[in-house]
């Protein structure tokens, strides 16, 4: 693997693709969870220790996407100047700003850069070049540094102008940081070297999201754990009454197929065999738990039952490797957050006793955290989507960039 550790900064000016791509609140701006900039930090300190200079590129949100009612881009709510006074805080050493990603203002600032200063350009998706990874985009980012480096894994699985193309413009000089190489080596570690047995546990929304990373996940794992929203597609697949629980009704074929599959391969997978229901989406609906096999009509499940989760509890604590993906029910409300919290605290258990546990970013990271448990798992990867397409055994854009 081509990591930083592999080049030696001294008087380089590196150009590094950082995710700065953090959770802000909506009202004051401030960042929620700096978990992002945090993990760059070894990066920046040692290129900047080694007597280089760091030009820091990144998105946050979605500009283009979330215009304003007359047209114009909401800068106030996109601009990377909400992140300046944390990165300044948390690389403590002045952090230069420029006001566009591009032109004579940044590259003036690029060039004047000494060793050991930092600068951080604006937002990269205020241009519509970025997203369609367009080259003379990338080749006018390219101009600021002599090395490139790669840290953003949480879009790596995009090939667009700063995450991918811009690699070609440093054919001898471009690495991955130390989030990107740690992330490559867990995934690596996941999917190549996992000690048995191995669980899968996933979750979430929707079946039709998941199922790529589910047929991948049925040749490696040995226990494959269907919780959340999209177990109830599975069950009413089997037969089941599922009352207003989520369904995709075109996936039904496809539960069974995979079913089949899991057992054709050996492979256990395990529904939650109840539920904890409820008469609306809603924290303050009425409850009650009920067995899978009849959920009544105007009852949907929002969390796996007491069963279920007792279940998972076991079978997660009775395992090696562990890779999570998805929660177990609606944990961002309180009456539905016990199926996830209990695997949670399992997966911290079996951790404890020596498995390594893997957790995909985006939902899972955040119910992890929610229930104070992120510093108890082995690793939180910082990439939802990209973690996702890496076990679904797709090549990530930004990873073969550095490697090709
Ligand atoms: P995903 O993005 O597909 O991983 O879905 C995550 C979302 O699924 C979370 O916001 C959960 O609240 C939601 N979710 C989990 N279980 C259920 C359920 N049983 N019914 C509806 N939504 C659910």
């Amino acid at each position: 693997m081509k990591t930083i550790d592999t080049i030696n900064f001294s008087g380089k000016r590196a150009l590094v693709r950082v995710d700065f791509n953090v959770p802000l609140d909506k009202k004051t701006l401030e960042i929620t969870d700096d978990a992002r900039i945090r993990a760059t930090v070894p990066t920046i300190k040692k290129i900047l220790a080694e007597g280089g200079s760091c030009i820091l590129m990144s998105h946050l949100g979605r500009p283009l996407k979330k215009l304003k009612e007359d047209g114009t881009i909401d800068v106030e709510k996109h601009t990377l100047r909400n992140t300046l006074a944390k990165v300044k805080e948390l690389l403590n050493v002045p952090v230069k700003f420029a006001s566009d990603c591009i032109g004579d203002e940044a590259a003036a600032m690029a060039k004047e850069l000494k060793s050991g200063e930092v600068l951080l350009l604006e937002n990269l998706r205020f241009y519509k070049e970025e997203e369609k990874g367009d080259e003379s985009f990338a080749a006018k980012l390219a101009k600021y540094g002599d090395v490139y480096v790669n840290d953003a894994f949480g879009t790596a699985h995009r090939a667009h102008a700063s995450t991918a193309i811009i690699a070609k413009f440093f054919p001898e000089a471009k690495c991955f940081g130390y989030v990107m190489a740690k992330e490559i080596a867990n995934a690596e570690k996941v999917i190549h070297q996992a000690a048995r047995p191995f669980t899968a546990i996933t979750g979430g929304a929707k079946v039709s999201d998941k199922l790529l990373i589910l047929e991948n996940l049925i040749d490696k794992v040995d226990n494959l754990i269907i919780g959340g929203g999209m177990a109830y597609t599975f069950l009413k697949a089997m037969g089941y009454e599922i009352g207003s629980s989520l369904c995709e009704e075109d996936r039904l074929e496809l539960c069974l197929e995979l079913m089949k599959k899991a057992e054709s391969k050996g492979v256990k997978l395990l529904l939650p065999e109840d539920s904890v229901v409820a008469d609306a989406f809603s924290n303050e609906a009425t409850v009650k738990v009920c067995d899978n096999k009849l959920i009544e009509k105007g009852w949907m499940g929002l969390d796996i039952g007491p069963k279920a989760a007792a279940h998972f509890a076991a079978v997660i604590k009775a395992s090696k490797t562990i890779l999570w993906n998805g929660p177990m029910g609606v944990f961002e409300m309180s009456n539905f957050e016990n199926g996830t919290k209990t695997a949670a605290i399992a997966v911290a258990e079996a951790t404890k006793g020596g498995a390594f546990s893997l957790i995909g970013g985006g939902d899972s990271a955040a119910a992890v955290a929610q229930f104070g448990l992120e510093d108890q798992v082995s690793y939180v990867s910082t990439g939802g989507g990209a973690l996702l397409e890496y076990f679904e055994g797709k090549t990530l854009p930004g990873i073969e960039a550095i490697n090709a």
